[in-house]
């Protein structure tokens, strides 16, 4: 089937029969995916609002989600830490609502690998809990397993501005931030680290500064994933990761989850606009294997956290992802690994690593 060649410029292709086929059988996870927030109770409805939504990842053939608990970086005191823990609880717990049968879907909140395995296998939904700013542990590192228990697996080390663990990529002298106030990692940092690795919570260094994502990959008994990232050489964003970056994952046995971040895809053009697509997202993909391997890249789109691509543009369209795979001349185990086979095998490194730490899964 070739359709998808006759498609004119501007147009999203109409996917192949084979990559609608092939989407279907695979194991299909997005590891960075955000939550309304306050909370609107409509995960199990086919919302005009949601980019992700139960009903549309079940539409769009697609497996297991993270959904995170984003916390926004604010002043980095005593009161700012109480309220972004509080509020990192909460979103948490609403994510936690996000399984049972509603509306023809069937979710289930997974928080292990047996556990997303089996949901797959069930033909359920896989939500997977995770934090987004590890501000939300505050100063107090045993938050962390507070964070576990409901069920997350990844915290981001930081989001743009710097907090009590870490220099972030973005600094803002607005919160009072120098361009890095630790040089990396801080000493509570290092501390965050070792927890999170006693805890089988990996440790998601997008946002992260170059130190302190270098400094973590060190630091850390598991290898460490950037949940949703893109590659510097493609475009110069703060927020990426370089060759010496990429180098460092490979090494240790890392995973870029390349992100659908407009901004992280393509430079502007002469006019100062920008468009980017599934063809943009493949060739960090491409970038990525070609320096470092396919077992270190992944796919995650930050849908309702600002990505969206013109032909990936919610959970429904994740096919033409797949179809620009096939194009390109991926083989279908190399499709399965980066739609998810990489990152579930971090998960799994990481509760073995807890589990030789601390007699079980955590
Ligand atoms: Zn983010």
């Amino acid at each position: 089937m070739t359709s998808s060649s006759q498609a004119q410029p501007g147009q999203t292709p109409v996917p192949s029969a084979e990559a609608q086929a092939l989407h279907r059988a695979l194991f299909t996870l997005d590891s960075h995916i955000d939550i309304p927030w306050p909370d609107r109770g409509d995960a199990f409805e086919d919302t005009e609002t949601r980019r992700v939504d139960l009903p549309k990842m079940q539409k769009g053939g697609m497996s297991a989600g993270c959904f995170v608990a984003y916390i926004a970086q604010a002043m980095v005191n005593a009161e700012g830490h109480a309220q972004a823990q509080a509020q990192c609880l909460a979103m948490l717990d609403v994510i936690n609502t996000m399984q049972g049968t509603h509306n023809g879907v069937t979710a289930r909140v997974c928080s292990t690998v047996a556990e997303i395995t089996a949901a797959y296998e069930a033909g359920v939904l896989a939500v997977i809990p995770a934090v987004e700013n590890g501000y939300a542990m505050g100063d107090n590192p045993a938050v962390l397993a507070q964070f576990r228990a409901k069920g997350a697996r990844y915290v981001t080390l930081t989001h743009n501005g710097h907090n009590a663990l870490a220099d972030a990529a973005v600094h803002r002298p607005s919160l009072g931030d120098k361009p890095e106030n630790h040089g990396g990692l801080s000493a509570l940092g290092r501390e965050a680290v070792r927890e999170m690795n006693r805890l089988g919570l990996l440790i998601d260094v997008s946002h992260a500064s170059k130190k302190t994502m270098l400094q973590a990959v060190a630091a850390s008994a598991v290898p460490v994933v950037a949940s949703h990232s893109c590659v510097r050489t493609l475009c110069d964003h703060p927020r990426n990761l370089d060759d010496e970056q990429l180098d460092a994952l490979k090494e240790s046995g890392g995973v870029i989850q390349i992100t659908a971040m407009p901004a992280f895809l393509k430079p502007k053009d002469e006019n100062g606009a920008r468009s980017a697509g599934v063809s943009a997202f493949v060739d960090h993909i491409d970038y990525v294997v070609r320096r470092i391997g396919a077992e270190h890249v992944g796919i995650s789109s930050d849908f309702d956290g600002g990505g969206a691509l013109a032909d990936w543009q919610n959970a429904t369209q994740g096919v033409n992802l797949t179809a620009e795979l096939l194009r390109r001349g991926y083989d279908k185990s190399e499709i399965a690994a980066f739609w998810g086979g990489n990152f579930m095998r971090l998960l799994a490194k990481a509760e073995g690593v807890a589990a030789e730490q601390t007699g079980t899964i955590g």
